[in-house]
């Protein structure tokens, strides 16, 4: 009698029908299980990954948008007008920028004074 009972070989518990030798639950969470892989590739491949590289020259900007063949060119009149648009909202960043300038201008001045002292002794 005993040969008859049908048991589940994951979890052991005796069931009418087995599906490759599992209970219908066992069988179920091994096949979730074994198919999550492949969905974690999928979603993994789903998503276009797209960057966008900025090249900065004194003359101009260029936004290029992979893996679209989007390239943007903002020249230098545009790239002034778009610096002082946003510099005019951010006082505190304009002003950083200056104290910067100023300091570079104080050490060329400074090393101009010593040139001109060291040629004179
Ligand atoms: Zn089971």
């Amino acid at each position: 009698m005993l040969e008859e009972e049908t048991r589940c070989r994951t979890c052991g518990k005796v069931v009418d029908n087995t599906i490759d030798g599992e209970c219908e639950s066992c069988h179920v969470q091994r096949v979730l299980h074994s198919a999550a892989p492949q969905q974690q590739q999928e979603q993994e491949q789903q998503p276009a990954q797209g960057h966008v590289t900025i090249n900065m020259t004194p003359q101009s900007m260029e936004i290029r948008i992979s893996p679209q063949p989007i390239n943007l060119v903002i020249d230098e009149a545009s790239m002034d007008q778009m610096v002082s648009q946003w510099l005019a909202t951010r006082p505190a960043l304009f002003d950083e920028l200056v104290k910067q300038r100023v300091t570079q201008k104080k050490t060329e001045l400074a090393i101009i004074r010593d040139i001109k002292s060291s040629r004179v002794n």
